[in-house]
């Protein structure tokens, strides 16, 4: 049975996920193409496009429309050309602006690198521009009257972190900013715009920075009333009612899937002394 007699909450709609290779990304284009929508995932990385989608084609034989393309969503001339191709399938009428870096040397104050600031915020927030604008010129191209736009931020945005990541965090914390302004000035057109703030999920970079550690691991989880890190996949099912006609009256949020950490972080356990987020 070929995908468009499936009946998905998706169905006939066009995305385009950046960051598509990434635990985030993947999740969220197995659950997309599963519902129905053609995807375009995009990511910086060939070679993990290339692993990401044969993963999907093992999960899922049959996907609607699944294409990949290389895009550093901090080029404007590869976010067109990756928006471009969408266009020849009849524009966008879904964009998860996902691709985010936390670089390693990333710290406080006196310690971050300039040049670590100057690369987090042109991935991190030029690249969710870039898409957010090449977006809304393909929905306006084709007409659409309800595109959803989704960004990528963290809870580090409303809480922040005491890793500490400073260029991270502000960085996250202008993708809310800009989410919202573009809420409210495109909202008459039709075009949603939400931000995502997933809080730490059980990724291998998680995993390998907890190692056997069970008492580092342990200061971690208190912060969540779970008692547990959330999932990627959790964070899909939120992008999917976000990108569905099911949230059309959800726009300019900050989407917190934090398990309720944000809540216990501030009310209970207060802020961590250490960890990524
Ligand atoms: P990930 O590292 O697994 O995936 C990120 C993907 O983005 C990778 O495939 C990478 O190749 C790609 N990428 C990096 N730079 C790029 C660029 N310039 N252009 C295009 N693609 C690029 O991470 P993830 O956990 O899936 O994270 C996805 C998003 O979620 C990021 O924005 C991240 O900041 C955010 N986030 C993650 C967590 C977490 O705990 N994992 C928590 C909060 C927010």
């Amino acid at each position: 049975m070929n995908s468009t007699t499936r009946g998905g909450r998706l169905e006939g709609k066009k995305a385009i996920i950046t960051g598509a290779a990434g635990g985030i990304g993947l999740e969220t284009t197995i659950l997309f193409a599963r519902e129905g929508a053609a995807v375009l995932m995009a990511d910086i990385s060939e070679s993990a496009l290339e692993k990401a989608v044969a993963k999907v084609h093992d999960i899922l034989p049959d996907p609607p429309r699944l294409e990949t393309v290389k895009c550093d969503v901090s080029k404007e001339a590869d976010v067109e050309t990756m928006v471009a191709h969408l266009d020849s399938w009849g524009g966008v009428d879904i964009m998860f602006n996902n691709a985010g870096i936390m670089h390693a040397d990333d710290a406080d104050a006196v310690d971050t690198p300039e040049k670590i600031w100057d690369l987090t915020h042109s991935i991190n927030v030029k690249g969710v521009w870039f898409g957010s604008k090449h977006a809304v010129l393909s929905m306006r191209k084709h007409k659409k009257t309800n595109g959803s736009i989704i960004n990528t931020a963290s809870v580090v945005a409303l809480v922040g972190s005491a890793t500490p990541q400073l260029a991270y965090t502000a960085s996250k914390g202008a993708v809310l900013a800009l989410t919202r302004e573009l809420a409210i000035v495109h909202a008459k057109e039709g075009f949603r715009f939400n931000a995502l703030c997933p809080a730490p999920l059980n990724t291998p970079l998680l995993q390998d920075w907890l190692g056997d550690d069970a008492a580092k691991r342990h200061r971690r989880e208190i912060h969540f009333p779970s008692g547990r890190f959330g999932e990627a996949i959790e964070q899909a099912h939120a992008v999917l009612f976000l990108a569905s006609d099911e949230s059309s009256f959800v726009n300019g949020q900050d989407f917190i899937v934090d398990g309720g950490m944000t809540k216990a972080y501030v009310t209970a356990q207060g802020p961590p002394t250490e960890g990524p987020t």
